[in-house]
Parts: C-alpha cells; sequence; structure tokens
C-alpha cells in the first residue's frame, strides 16, 4: 500500500502524498470535498472522511491510468465559466476561446448564427452568454453530445437561447440563413500520433478525426456555407496548426471574400474565415 492509500488522511497529507501534480490533486479534493480552493488552503486539517477518501482512491487511480481530468471532475472552465463534460464530447480548450472572440467581434448586432458540430455546447454557449442581442444554433450528429450541451445551455441561460438541433452537418437545417457560422469540427489527420496519446485517447474519436486527411469536415461546411449564410455573413473555422493555407485555399475556390487566419495566444494560425457577398 502506497501512504496516499491510508485511511484517515488531512487535505494537507493528500496534497503532501498524492502522486498526482499539485493542480490535479487539488482539482480532485475540490470535486470531492465540495471545499472551494481557498478554503482547501485554510482548511488543511480537515479530515477526508471515508466515503470521499474511497472516491478519491478511485479518482486518483483512474487519473494515474491515464483518464482526463475533466472527464474524471465532469466538468471544464472554458472562457470564464465552467462547462459539463462527458467522454462523449471534446473536452473545451483554452486554444477555441479565440474562436470565440473572433465570432463576437463579426457577428452583427441581432443576427442569427450556427455553430455546426457542437460537442458539449462551450462555443454556443459562451457567444450566447456574452451576446444575448444574438439568436443561436448549436447542433451535432451526435445525440449524446447534444445531452451534454442542453444541459449546458441550461445551466448558463434561459433554455430558449441556444436553440440545440440534431443534423449531420447541414442536413437538418436546410433553408435556415443565418449572419455567421461558427465550427471547430474534427481536424486531426487519421493515424496521427497523437491520437493514441494522452487525453485524447479519451475523447470521441469521431470529435477529432474525420478518419481521412483532415480537411473533409472544412470541405463540407465550406461547400454548403454560402447557401446558408446571409449577404456579408462571415464562416470562421478552428483548425490544426500546419492547416491554415489549406482552408484559406478551400474558401478561396468557394468564392469567399476577405480570407485570412488569425494567431492563438501561442502565435499558431489557428482560424481560418472568409465572408461571403452574394448578389
Ligand atoms: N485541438 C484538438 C487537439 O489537437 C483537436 C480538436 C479538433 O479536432 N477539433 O487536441
Amino acid at each position: 500500500m502506497h501512504a496516499w492509500q491510508q485511511d484517515h488522511l488531512t487535505i494537507a497529507d493528500y496534497e503532501r502524498l498524492s502522486p498526482l501534480e499539485k493542480l490535479e490533486t487539488r482539482i480532485l479534493l475540490m470535486a470531492v470535498t465540495g471545499l472551494t480552493r481557498i478554503e482547501l488552503i485554510t482548511q488543511s486539517d480537515y479530515q477526508i472522511n471515508l466515503a470521499q477518501h474511497l472516491a478519491l482512491q478511485t479518482l486518483i487511480q483512474r487519473r494515474l491510468d491515464g483518464e482526463p481530468i475533466a472527464y474524471l471532475t465532469g466538468e471544464r472552465e472554458f472562457f470564464g465559466l465552467p462547462f459539463f463534460t462527458s467522454p462523449a464530447v471534446l473536452i473545451p480548450r483554452a486554444d477555441t476561446e479565440l474562436l470565440v472572440e473572433l465570432a463576437l467581434s463579426h457577428a452583427p448586432e441581432n443576427s442569427a448564427l450556427l455553430d455546426m458540430g457542437t460537442g458539449s455546447g462551450a462555443i454556443a454557449v459562451a457567444i450566447a452568454h456574452t451576446r444575448s442581442d444574438l439568436f443561436v444554433t448549436a447542433l451535432d450528429i451526435s445525440p449524446d453530445a447534444l445531452a451534454i450541451a442542453q444541459k449546458n445551455v441550461m445551466r448558463h441561460l434561459a433554455p430558449s437561447r441556444v436553440r440545440v438541433v440534431h443534423s449531420d452537418w447541414y442536413a437538418d437545417v436546410e433553408g435556415q440563413v443565418f449572419h455567421t457560422i461558427v465550427s471547430n469540427p474534427p481536424y486531426i489527420v487519421k493515424d496521427d500520433p497523437h491520437l493514441s496519446q494522452g487525453d485524447l485517447r479519451f475523447e470521441p474519436i469521431n470529435a477529432l478525426t474525420d478518419h481521412g486527411d483532415g480537411l473533409s469536415a472544412y470541405r463540407t461546411i465550406i461547400a454548403g456555407a454560402p447557401e446558408h449564410l446571409a449577404s456579408d455573413g462571415w464562416l470562421l473555422m478552428e483548425h490544426g496548426y500546419h492547416q491554415a493555407d489549406e482552408v484559406r485555399q478551400l474558401l478561396l475556390v468557394r468564392g469567399f471574400v476577405q480570407v485570412q487566419s488569425w494567431r492563438d495566444l501561442a502565435g499558431i494560425e489557428r482560424v481560418s474565415g472568409g465572408q461571403f457577398i452574394s448578389n
């Protein structure tokens, strides 16, 4: 038995003995005890009870086996809001906040916005939460993902603020027009070694890869966008670190103007987009 597996430990004991990184131990302690980050410090001699101890043992072991923290706690913060997560959805990533910021700065007042492949709903909810004038629709092909997205809508907004729709890309929004379309689609290339490393091993494979060259979601989204965009509307999409050129090319070939890419905090071109002017 390891020292962290003994019973009758205090918070301070756990912080000292846990085999996990300090931050991860704290996140699990908060989830199990219900204490805040500050309380963990001010009540560090708090005695972990048996039920909490057993829960922590299980969580620490699952983390040692590689499961992402966000699935263990069922939660991840994105754009300053806590979001429910589950293995049915990609864990929201800080990189994606760039897409939210661009959507907020490009969507006209009182306009309609579509989020394609919404997963947890983090993008759609963050946008709607910041801009109460927007009419937001969030679609996904996965019913399990939509259940999480709906929970996140209800957690942060009046239920009608984001319309959650089951749809295979544009299939079930036929005839509907939006002023802005955003997406963080599956873009990892089939057989990329990252898919079998770290947190990605536990995330839904269909949210990570198109099982092809990593561009097929962009081809589909870009091909259908003009039919679903109001004139002058923007299409904004997150992509991988090496895909900006190819995504811009696809936009240009489809007749988009103002085609450009934006860099994330690491200086990598992370989002590309363009505007469609119809006559
Ligand atoms: N950004 C994710 C990663 O590389 C991938 C997300 C996606 O495919 N949309 O870990």
